[in-house]
């Protein structure tokens, strides 16, 4: 029986070269490596950085099979070996040495004016903005309790994996992945006698649902959803919710693997 497995890389030297590399060590060890991702393979490997990772995730629609990540040279929260430990990896498949980490998904469905439905997802986040400089406000509701009328810049929505990415820079928590929570974090939220928003991030338990109605105005009628660095624009939103998803993402993490290490290695 053949077992697929998929590549990704990116187009920098080293993510080339380290593809050439195990693809050649997969196919001695018996696995076919397939030129088109083939949602069926057994296995994705990822070389790159953590960029290469989320778009492998959304370019195919959070595939089934688990995912291993190669660095090569970047920062590399998702990516749990470096081209030096190709071998180590093929034994430690071959022999079941490695666990799974589930990696949730947030999921976001904007509602337009015309009841049409569109849905993202993220692995990292999710969030909203407005076009161009001007200040945007958003009425924000949790399950049906009516919270705030926010106003900023946006509102974005993390995963634990997603607490270390742009929600740490916005001033939001690392969040330990073993939580299962939904950290909403408003991006420069205006706190004054004139317009009162939380300024801090709220965690909320993952079976909550966020509501998002935007506030019509003339000069703000677009918004824009982003997920995991990709980019979608709407004219027309009545509303979006926000909550978790059962599609999750099967990471693989060697038993070495900690959080807090690396938490610890790249940021501190
Ligand atoms: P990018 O613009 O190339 O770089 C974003 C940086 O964030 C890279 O260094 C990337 O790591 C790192 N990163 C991605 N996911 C991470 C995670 N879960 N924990 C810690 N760091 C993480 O964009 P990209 O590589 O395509 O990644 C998209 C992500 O960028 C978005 O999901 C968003 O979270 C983040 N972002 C951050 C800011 C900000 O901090 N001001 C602004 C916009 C977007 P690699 O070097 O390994 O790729
Ligand atoms: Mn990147």
């Amino acid at each position: 029986m053949n077992r697929y497995v998929n590549i990704s890389y990116n187009n920098n030297a080293l993510s080339v070269k380290t593809f050439k590399v195990m693809a050649e060590k997969l196919k001695k060890n018996g696995f076919t490596v397939t030129d088109e991702f083939d949602q069926n393979a057994e296995l994705t490997v990822c070389i790159g950085g953590d960029g290469c990772f989320l778009d492998t995730v959304q370019t195919h629609s959070l595939p089934s099979m688990p995912i291993i990540g190669v660095n090569t040279g970047h920062l590399g929260f998702f990516q749990e070996i470096t081209p030096d430990g190709i071998d180590d990896f093929i034994t430690r498949y071959l022999n079941g040495k490695y666990v799974i980490q589930d990696l949730p998904a947030v999921m976001i469905t904007c509602i337009t004016d015309d009841q049409k439905v569109y849905t993202h997802y993220g692995i990292n986040e999710v969030y909203v903005r407005g076009p161009h400089t001007k200040l945007l406000h958003l009425n924000l509701s949790i399950d049906d309790t009516y919270i705030e009328r926010f106003s900023g810049d946006g509102i974005l929505v993390a995963t634990p994996a997603g607490s270390t990415a742009y929600n740490y820079s916005l001033g939001g928590s690392i969040v330990d992945p073993r939580i299962n929570v939904l950290q909403v974090t408003p991006i420069a939220p205006m706190n004054t006698i004139a317009y009162r928003s939380f300024t801090s991030s709220l965690l909320l338990p993952s079976d909550l649902t966020i509501s998002i109605i935007p506030e019509k105005r003339s000069d703000s009628s677009h918004l824009y959803i982003m997920f995991d660095g990709w980019e979608q624009q709407y004219d027309n939103i009545k509303e979006l919710r926000i909550s978790y998803s059962s599609n999750i993402v099967k990471l693989i993490r060697l038993d070495s693997y900690s959080f807090w290490n690396t938490v610890k290695t790249k940021f501190l």
